[in-house]
């Protein structure tokens, strides 16, 4: 019938394949066939296009149907395997499970592993400076509560945390930025999700979720029996999150994973949070136009040596401390390196020489790691005795600073400290030194790998199989002396092997104990007992020396993978090394100073700078200011031109203090930073106009976000909040916000850029509100930017003058001209202005209100003054327009 016509009957080879996919359907299936792997169908098309290899196709009983196939050969598919990788795709490797020749019918077939994005161990795949997050999320509605887990397979490394809002769930999911996100089904994402190299699987709740197996799971991993130990017992949400981790691992990599190390709960009331959204504005990572590079703070700061310490660096710039104890120990070492240049120097030549240890050991462990890997970590271990000795050396060096208590006579402490616990560990170095060649095969079946001299029993087979040619070469000359044939060959073939070779001349006097093998046209081939005897001695030889260098090399490897905690030990100490160094070598690079933190909410920048904008214009051309934020100067509010250079005073205050939290220096004269504990940053340029959000919307989302989360400790940079609607609605808007940052818990820190000039008019309406404006020069009708953050509101907004510097046509721009000129009148006619909203009754410095905030620095006076007098007293009347009194009159006779 029709039907029966449009099934196509499947051959025994297809009905197992189709079995195979339906578990993997979400995956590129390696279908092993001898020495290919092959792929169907789609997979075929997907593969062929991603890899750029031939799409072929083969016949199916379907006569008029032909399957779409294409091929990789087996050994070359670690050159394919990280293109399909890193456009996403997940992989699933199929092979021969049982020997082709032993086979009845059909050769069994299974799923070996899958790769996926966020499980890749191997370098091709991977930043070596960067983690590689799988992650995985979980919510639950009822308990209003969740969790997100987060690890990075190739090192074994994993964290996570728990939140009350969803909201924050999805943030920290964007900030981490894992390859892989698990969502259980329960859960819906976000249309505001959306980052481009982050590949969502959805995972059925149960039984990937399920919170007793996922309890079991994590227990299990750890080989504990209390949660408790790993501080999970009273996070249920983050412990399904990490139960759906390991599943999912068990899942795909169908491998013990001995390699991971103890779950870490980031406990964030010991952490600086830098979310998402502040992060990308302050351009800590990546510009905001998402490229790295130049144009970042990581480019300016990155000067590690290693994978581990850049690492390290990126860990800790997305969660800096927000404690003393860490940050004071950091700057203590920094401040060692810095102080001495030609140690730092020898010290990062000989880091130069280690290797990616952490990546090169889970590599090991994982039995997935190449003889190069070997040699590689071979290298990294033969540096850690150099790199004790330039250590330990007593410091002869002058250095630039002189505060060193130690004189340069002894170790400091933490330098001591960490050399009583160094291991050099050359009982392994020594080992790989010995065992493996300088050059080792790429393969592991093919031998060539050990050294002569390494174990007796392979140095016989190594002789044996190295010097066979030699033996054929005696055999050959002894045949032409003993049957005086000088001209007899001999050869090989892959049909053959080894055989004699006379030509057509010389056949009379072939020697008996020639046996036949071929006839040529115009020579013979031959062979003899000896020669057969001697081939096959070395053939078994060969084989022979394959196979026990393969048994060498497993134990090699076992010993090798003891070595773990050792190797992973010593990892996390040169990585901290490597990040004092690094940031010490920055430090003296740009010319940065050591910050003094404080527990209390003050801070006093001199001549900072930003250190991104100084890299890229030259020092010479950047101007320092200076920023004060203390009790009377809670909330700044910075006026100026466009261009003036308001945003890059307020990240550049943001950066100093993210830098001084990780230990750093910063670019300043002096930086006295009282500790944050969170920074909340709305800038103008950072829409995400690209996810159908209005400008207007991401405004106000980020705005609504920062009022609701912002704390005493806080620290809030805001941009030009209120560009995105009518004048008065923005005004109104932003006025609004400014009252409420400084009201909450006695003014929470802020800098609040703003070219709405009528927002000056707040200082001393509001305590802790301080008016600050970027300087420039008028100068024959141009403007002259200074750059220089001084007191006071600016004047006004100069729009026209700076559309004039941006090479706006003469034309219009006088045009411009009289239409403000006449607009100013009009408006002015009219009465027409911004009226100044009645401001909350507790504002009013004086004003008796049912809860006054507390002034803290107000003069004792004796007799009672009145409120109004001290306002009229504190009115600068020269720098104040008849506007701003006007605004002024009517606030007061509000309050009557
Ligand atoms: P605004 O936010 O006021 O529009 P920006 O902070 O974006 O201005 O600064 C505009 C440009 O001015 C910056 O890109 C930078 O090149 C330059 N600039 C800003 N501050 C300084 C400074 N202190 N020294 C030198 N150049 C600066």
């Amino acid at each position: 019938t029709m039907s029966d016509a449009a099934i196509p009957k499947l051959t025994p080879m297809f009905e197992q394949y189709f079995q195979i996919k339906e578990d993997y359907k979400d995956c590129l299936l390696f279908y092993r066939m001898g020495d290919f792997y092959e792929l169907f169908f789609e997979d075929a098309e997907i593969a062929a296009r991603d890899l750029q290899i031939a799409l072929t196709s083969r016949s199916s009983p379907n006569a008029d149907y032909r399957i779409p196939m294409c091929g990789v050969p087996y050994h070359a598919a670690e050159t394919y395997l990280p293109q399909l990788l890193e456009k996403g795709h997940k992989v699933a490797i199929c092979e021969q499970i049982e020997d082709p020749k032993e086979a009845k019918g059909l050769v069994k077939r299974a799923v070996k592993r899958v790769l996926t994005p966020g499980t890749v161990v191997e370098d091709a795949n991977l930043a070596a400076k960067g983690h590689n997050f799988l992650a995985a999320l979980f919510w639950d509605e009822a308990a209003a509560s969740g969790g997100l887990a987060w690890m990075d397979y190739s090192t074994g490394d994993w964290s996570g945390l728990s939140v009350t809002k969803i909201n924050e769930l999805w943030q920290w999911a964007q900030k981490m930025g894992p390859r892989e996100l698990l969502v259980p089904d329960t859960v819906a994402v976000p249309e505001s999700f959306a980052l481009v190299n982050t590949h969502i699987n959805r995972m059925p709740s149960r039984p990937a979720f399920d919170y007793a197996s996922s309890r079991d799971r994590v227990m299990q991993v750890h080989n504990i029996t209390d949660l408790a130990v790993v501080g999970l017992e009273k996070h249920k949400e983050l412990t399904r999150a990490c139960g759906a981790l390991l599943t999912y691992l068990g899942q795909t990599q169908k491998q013990e994973l001995t390699h991971l190390g103890q779950f870490k709960l980031l406990n964030l009331s010991k952490h600086l949070i830098l979310d998402e959204i502040t992060e990308r504005n302050l351009e800590i990572f990546r510009r905001l136009d998402g490229r790295k590079g130049l144009g970042t703070l990581w480019h300016v700061l990155d000067q590690t040596q290693t994978p581990m310490g850049g690492r390290l660096l990126e860990e800790r710039l997305r969660h800096p401390w927000r404690e003393l104890g860490p940050i004071s120990e950091t700057l203590d070492a920094v401040a060692h390196f810095a102080s001495r240049d030609s140690l730092r120097n020898e010290f990062r030549t000989a880091l130069r020489d280690v290797y990616d240890i952490e990546r090169l050991s889970t590599r090991i462990q994982l039995n997935r790691a190449t003889p190069k890997d070997y040699i590689a970590l071979r290298n990294s271990l033969d540096s850690l005795p150099r790199i004790r000795t330039i250590l330990e050396q007593p410091d002869t060096t002058g250095g630039y600073t002189t505060a060193d208590e130690d004189q340069g006579l002894s170790l400091p402490g933490f330098l001591a400290r960490l050399l009583a616990n160094w291991d050099d560990m050359f009982d392994y170095s020594d080992m790989l030194d010995r065992a493996l060649v300088d050059n080792p095969p790429h393969l592991l079946t093919e031998g060539g790998l050990f050294k002569s001299g390494y174990k007796p029993e392979l140095d016989e087979l190594i002789e044996l199989t190295e010097h066979g040619e030699a033996k054929l070469e005696e055999l050959l000359a002894e045949e032409q002396q003993s049957s005086s044939l000088p001209k007899l060959k001999m050869k090989y073939n892959r049909v053959f092997g080894y055989f004699f070779e006379l030509s057509n001349a010389v056949r009379e006097s072939v020697p008996e104990h020639f046996i036949r093998r071929q006839t040529l046209a115009n020579a013979e081939r031959f062979t003899t007992p000896r020669l057969k005897e001697l081939e096959e001695k070395l053939l078994e030889a060969s084989d022979t020396r394959k196979t026990l260098e393969y048994k060498l090399f497993q134990e090699l490897r076992d010993l090798v993978a003891q070595a773990r905690p050792r190797l992973l030990f010593m990892a996390d100490m040169l990585a901290w090394l490597d990040y004092w160094q690094g940031l010490a070598e920055t430090a003296r690079k740009w010319n940065w100073t050591r910050p003094e933190l404080h527990s209390g909410q003050d801070i006093t920048i001199v001549e900072g700078r930003h250190p991104v904008v100084e890299a890229v214009q030259g020092s010479s051309n950047f101007i320092p200011n200076d920023l004060r934020i203390d009790d009377k100067r809670r909330v700044l509010l910075i006026t100026g031109p466009n261009m003036a250079g308001k945003s890059t005073v307020l990240r550049q205050a943001a950066i100093i203090c993210i830098l001084a939290q990780i230990g750093s220096f910063v670019p300043a004269r002096e930086a006295r930073i009282g500790l944050t504990d969170r920074i909340f940053s709305r800038v103008g340029a950072s829409d995400n106009l690209a996810q159908g959000q209005s400008t207007f919307m991401v405004e106000m989302m980020e705005t609504a976000r920062i009022l609701r989360q912002a704390s005493k400790r806080s620290l809030v940079i805001l941009d030009e909040i209120g560009r995105g609607t009518s004048t008065f609605d923005g005004l109104s808007l932003a006025w609004s916000v400014v009252e409420e940052l400084a009201r909450r818990s006695d003014g929470i820190r802020t800098l609040f850029a703003t070219h709405y000039h009528e927002l000056t008019a707040l200082e001393g309406t509001i305590p802790g509100v301080h008016n600050m404006n970027i300087a420039i020069k008028e100068w024959n009708g141009d403007i002259v930017f200074l750059r220089r953050l001084v007191p006071g509101p600016s004047d006004r907004s100069y729009g026209i003058e700076v559309a004039k510097l941006a090479g706006v046509p003469a034309g219009v721009v006088r045009r411009a001209k009289e239409i403000l000129g006449d607009l100013e009148r009009k408006a002015k006619a009219s009465g027409q202005h911004f009226e100044p909203p009645r401001p909350a009754q507790s504002l009013l410095p004086g004003v008796p209100a049912p809860e006054p905030p507390r002034q803290k620095e107000k003069p004792v006076v004796e007799a009672p003054v009145h409120p109004l007098l001290t306002a009229l007293r504190d009115i600068d009347t020269d720098n104040m327009t008849p506007m701003d009194a006007l605004k002024r009159l009517t606030e007061w006779k509000m309050l009557w």
